[in-house]
């Protein structure tokens, strides 16, 4: 199996600036698991679907394809890298990635790239559930306030809204019976709260080379 580098983390722990950063320092694929949860989310409010109906949830989400070409975000061909950011979409995404068919659909497609090459690959359940024998694991955090500020600056948004969003989202990705976000236990555990994302990256390029070296 090629070396998978997998980050996990709640929103804001700096996991996409890591994960892009580490991706090109070692020449590997950069997935951003997120963005394909918000691509579908996105999708189905674009067509009016019931967000409710888990059914026809997992079917969009099979019928979707995702492509990472030039730090864009292609679904099906079509460029939706701003539009996924949107605090709605975060909030659909979150909701629908609660479904176990959903996931499964992107589970396998999540694999499907994986095994294509060496890969630093972005979630919440990566080292846990979709590459439980990934080589390389990471979960970083950062205390609520720092998550919730560093989204807020992100998005040019108050705070205080953020910081709420941000805990709906991170209580209900913690608490689905489905892949639920956690450490797993061969992760390293990075608190990036004092951290530049020089130092972040510096931490987890050091995680790789120890994790790679034997
Ligand atoms: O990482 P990001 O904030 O873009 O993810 C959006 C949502 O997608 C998360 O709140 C989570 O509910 C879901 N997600 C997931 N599993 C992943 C990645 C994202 O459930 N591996």
């Amino acid at each position: 199996m090629p070396v998978i580098v997998a980050i996990d983390g709640p929103g804001g722990s700096g996991k996409s600036t890591v994960a892009r950063a580490v991706a090109q320092r070692l020449g590997y694929t950069y997935i951003d698991t997120g963005a394909m949860y918000r691509s579908v989310a996105h999708w189905a409010m674009e067509l009016g679907m019931d967000l409710e109906d888990m059914h026809r949830m997992e079917q969009l989400a099979r019928e979707t394809h995702i492509e990472f070409v030039e730090g864009r975000v292609l679904r099906n061909g079509v460029d939706v890298s701003t539009e996924i950011r949107q605090p709605v979409v975060s909030d659909a995404a979150s909701k629908i990635a609660a479904y176990p068919g959903v996931r499964r659909a992107m589970r396998e497609e999540q694999r499907r790239i994986g095994a294509a090459g060496p890969a630093v690959m972005e979630g919440r359940d990566i080292g846990t559930v979709v590459f439980p024998e990934a080589r390389v694991k990471v979960f970083l955090d950062a205390s609520a306030e720092i998550r919730a500020q560093r989204r807020a600056a992100e998005l040019g948004a108050p705070v205080e809204q953020v910081a709420k969003d941000l805990a709906g989202r991170d209580t209900r990705d913690r608490t689905r019976a489905e892949a639920p976000l956690m450490q797993a236990p061969d992760a390293e555990y990075v608190d990036t709260s004092g951290l530049s994302a020089t130092d972040v990256e510096e931490a987890v390029l050091k995680i790789v080379r120890k994790r790679t070296s034997n």
